[in-house]
């Protein structure tokens, strides 16, 4: 038996030709007004900020357990230092902005220093 499909919008099982992806028009109009609203357009701006951020620490980092770099050289990179996931504020009161799994903390004089989460 073939797999069922089921409308992208409204999850109603399709009958008839196997490229259907949505029962209607009504459907197909209610799918792409959703996708493309103001919010999930928001929402996929600062994910992809997010992304970049994640990269330009990755790609630094590389195979390093920590690593200086100046702050030239993150805003160079290309890093947006108003878009981090969560903060990370250690024993001696010092706050790790993190983007994900990469952090960096701020160690003054323009120096910042890039971190791997310890639960990787
Ligand atoms: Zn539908």
């Amino acid at each position: 038996m073939a797999e069922e499909k089921v409308c992208l919008d409204c999850g109603a099982p399709i009958r008839g030709r196997s490229d259907k992806r949505f029962c209607d028009d009504a459907c197909r109009n209610s799918y792409n007004n959703r996708i493309n609203s103001t919010s999930s357009i928001f929402i996929r701006k600062v994910n992809s900020t997010l992304r970049k951020n994640r990269r330009i620490l990755e790609e630094l980092l590389g195979t390093e357990k920590t690593i200086k770099v100046s702050r030239e050289h993150l805003l160079r990179k290309g890093l947006n230092f108003d878009y981090f996931t969560n903060q990370i504020v250690n024993v001696k009161g010092q706050v790790y902005y993190f983007v994900y799994e990469y952090g960096y903390l701020d160690l003054e004089e323009n120096t910042f220093l890039i971190v791997r989460h310890k639960g990787n």
